[in-house]
């Protein structure tokens, strides 16, 4: 039997079996990876400003 790897909560569906999340978990997990990416790309952007400023 699968569980759903944010809430170990038995996982019901062939679609979160796939997945390895259950469908509100895996919703959590795609905002909070999204979120991630966003800041990741923040983060970027502040290296490269602060390699503009250092030239
Ligand atoms: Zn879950």
């Amino acid at each position: 039997m699968s569980i759903c790897k944010r809430c170990n909560r038995p996982l019901k569906t062939q679609m979160s079996i796939d997945t390895g999340y259950g469908p509100i978990c895996k919703k959590k997990h795609d905002e909070a990876e999204e979120e991630f990416l966003k800041r990741q790309i923040t983060i970027d952007d502040e290296i490269a400003y602060r390699e503009k400023m250092k030239a």
